[in-house]
């Protein structure tokens, strides 16, 4: 999905270095260059705009460090601004936590929880998981399936409709869990029980890690999902998953800068191992390479 940003950027970033002056001319140009590739991406109008605003304002007005051209300088603002665009860098930690996932159906959240799972116990960490999604028949045996191929276990009880309960029975079933992840029902569109039920998981699990899933292939809705999740539980990092299909990938940036939070993993791919951390530096690194 990333290609056509990557090139674009690229290929913005590479008019500037060609060019003998870098004037006021040059830098309004690569603005322009970059708000034309961001919003093809997908990227919220208002984030596209913040960053030109700041990219030209910077340009214009910072001294270049001693040593370094004009030309250097001005690309080392796109780059920070790129990066800045990707929010915050999230530290995961490797100790006791629980971690409540959210998200709507569909966007990967069954799957990424069993990712997830896999992720903590490579790390060493005794892993539990519990299925809270009573809307969508067949998440309990879809997330028992991940987990049995690793060995990690699933509590669920399929068929009853009371999350909060399924989950006060897993916290104790699985009290010798290190890392407890805990999969919501998701729904088609973002209903009021859906959201009074995952503040009564939160309240209930004092969940560590409050975890936003979307996919990449979301384009403006992703900022009012993220709105409404994050009011409701206090959102604390996106997951985005799908990476490895052609959306353009830069709604979900709408749900990062939504929660004030940044990109914790991203998802590429259907298999349990296809989970990536996520380094905003060089993500832009590699993405502008
Ligand atoms: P949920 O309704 O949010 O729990 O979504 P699921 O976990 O069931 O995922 C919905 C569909 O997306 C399934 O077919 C998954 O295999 C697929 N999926 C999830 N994550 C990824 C990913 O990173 N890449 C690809 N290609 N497919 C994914």
């Amino acid at each position: 999905m990333l290609d056509r940003l990557g090139t674009g950027l690229k290929d913005a970033v590479k008019k500037l270095a060609g060019k003998t002056v870098i004037d006021r001319a040059a830098v309004e140009e690569l603005v322009k260059d970059l708000q034309r590739v961001l919003l093809q991406a997908d990227v919220n109008v208002k984030l596209v705009m913040n960053l030109s605003k700041a990219v030209k304002a910077r340009s214009l007005e910072e001294e270049p460090p001693k040593g370094m051209s004009v030309r250097e300088h001005v690309l080392r603002i796109v780059y920070q601004e790129l990066v800045n665009l990707m929010g915050d860098e999230v530290t995961v930690t490797l100790g006791p936590q629980t971690i409540l996932m959210a998200g709507l159906q569909g966007s990967g959240k069954t799957t990424t929880t069993g990712k997830l799972a896999r992720y903590f116990q490579r790390k060493g960490l005794r892993v539990g998981v519990i299925c809270a999604d009573v809307f969508r028949p067949g998440a309990y045996d879809q997330l028992r399936n991940l987990c049995s191929k690793v060995n990690v276990p699933c509590y669920g009880e399929p068929g009853v409709t009371d999350a909060v309960k399924i989950v006060e029975n897993g916290i104790r079933e699985l009290k010798n869990a290190e890392v407890l992840i805990i999969d919501t029902q998701g729904r088609h569109a973002l209903e009021d029980d859906l959201i009074t039920e995952i503040i009564d998981l939160n309240v209930l699990t004092k969940a560590t890690h409050r975890w936003l899933v979307i996919d990449a292939a979301l384009g403006q809705q992703a900022k009012e999902q993220a709105a409404r999740f994050h009011e409701a539980i206090s959102i604390d990092g996106v997951i985005i998953t799908k990476m490895d299909g052609t959306a353009k990938g830069g709604g979900a940036l709408s749900a990062v800068a939504e929660t004030g939070s940044g990109i914790v993993f991203t998802g590429s791919g259907e298999t349990i191992e296809d989970l990536e951390r996520f380094d905003p530096d060089s993500f832009i690194s590699r993405l502008l390479g």
